[in-house]
């Protein structure tokens, strides 16, 4: 994943033709947390947290809990945050931290336990002026809670902006739970009604359906019920119907814990669902689902890349020649990050906004973002990821 982002950010560094010192100083972090924490039941894991680019405000960007969390992954999504803040217009830097662990082999107490020493670990380098993490893959309200009350209790702030994801009753935002999911939902509609495609009912499959691709799906229902929803995915299996999920039900199953494995219905593999023969395809999983290994399988007109890269360097390029069309990350999963930032100013003026207000706010900032990429796209005849690269580059070199 490293080197595909790398790759990207040459092709963009070079079309904006900034010199070979920024080129450099893209690629590199501006700070790198390296530590080890050890549970009192002997029990470690290695911790990270990178702080990559803070030119354009305060680092910014989610913690993950997974079992191939590494530093070189860490670097990557911490690069992807600095473009993605800037993509979309955020007064805000890039930053990303990770714990080497498999949460679902720890106790609810030792969960919180390694969450706290996280923070201990990390406390002098972060804070709602220097540093403002939040969720990411295996994190949620609850743990932010963790890290929130322990950053208190080191530092004596009070004012809650150290962290954002809170739960609504330590304060989180209105809205900010299916942020990410809508804000790919709003990108993509926008991206079809300036094609002229707005009104078409579309097929689509999510792969991943966890809390963005479940969020993603709840959100269709919603504004588009004339959409179908044929497929969604977890680590394991897929569930199909042709003639339509129910998506509230779906994502009820998985919030309960549930796996597709055991859910009632015809059942098809990861790889059939990236090869199935829709309209949209949700990338909602994890880095590099679409691969040299399954790209040639893609079906889809339109991807939408939800996670982080899920749609490798060679897989854009080959999918691109073919006129698909795919959401780059930056932009499509921006959605989670904005309402960090919204969360983050209510936090600071002591305000509490409607769901309403929140959602408005969000989807200004993903129509003006998806406006700006479709337009470079048709002036520049660049691939869409390339785009999105080069506009978030454009702002943090101020080009
Ligand atoms: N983890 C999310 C992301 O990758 C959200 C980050 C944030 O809210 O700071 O964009």
């Amino acid at each position: 994943m490293l080197d595909d982002t790398h790759r990207f950010l040459d092709l963009a560094t070079e079309r904006l033709g900034l010199d070979a010192d920024v080129r450099k100083q893209v690629k590199q972090a501006n700070a790198e947390h390296v530590f080890q924490i050890d549970l009192d039941n002997g029990k470690s894991f290695n911790a990270y947290r990178v702080q990559h680019n803070n030119s354009r405000g305060p680092y910014k960007g989610g913690i993950r809990y997974h079992q191939n969390v590494t530093l070189d992954e860490v670097r990557t999504l911490s690069t992807l945050m600095s473009l993605k803040t800037a993509a979309v217009g955020l007064p805000l830097g890039g930053g990303k931290g990770g714990i080497e662990v498999n949460p679902r082999e720890l106790s609810t107490k030792e969960l919180e336990e390694l969450t706290r020493k996280y923070v201990r670990g990390l406390h002098q380098h972060i804070g709602p002026d220097q540093d403002v993490p939040a969720p990411d893959v295996n994190t949620n309200g609850t743990i932010i809670d963790w890290m929130v009350d322990e950053y208190e209790k080191l530092t004596g702030d009070t004012t809650r902006a150290s962290f954002t994801g809170k739960t609504i009753a330590n304060g989180g935002s209105l809205g900010r739970d299916a942020a990410t999911g809508r804000g790919g939902v709003l990108s993509l509609t926008e991206w079809l009604t300036l094609e002229g495609n707005g009104e078409k009912p579309m097929r689509y499959a999510v792969q991943g359906f966890g809390n963005v691709g479940s969020f993603f799906a709840t959100t269709i229902a919603d504004m588009r019920p004339d959409w179908t929803l044929v497929a969604a995915s977890d680590s394991q299996t897929a569930v199909y119907d042709a003639k339509g999920l129910d998506a509230d039900k779906l994502q009820k199953f998985k919030e309960d814990g549930g796996r597709f494995k055991d859910f009632d219905g015809e059942k098809i593999t990861n790889e059939e669902l990236i090869a199935l023969d829709v309209d949209v395809l949700v990338l909602a999983g994890l880095e590099d689902a679409v691969s040299d290994s399954n790209m040639k399988t893609v079906q889809a007109k339109y991807l939408v890349e939800m996670a982080n890269s899920p749609v490798t360097f060679n897989a854009h390029e080959y999918l691109e020649d073919k006129n698909h069309v795919i959401i780059p990350d930056i932009i499509a999963n921006a959605g989670g990050v904005i309402v960090s930032y919204l969360e983050w100013v209510q936090n600071r003026a002591d305000e509490k906004w409607s769901k309403d207000k929140v959602n408005q706010r969000l989807a200004k900032y993903m129509k003006s973002a998806t406006n700006d990429l479709y337009d470079y796209v048709a002036e520049n005849h660049v691939g869409m990821k390339l785009a999105g690269f080069v506009l978030a580059l454009k702002k943090l070199y101020d080009k």
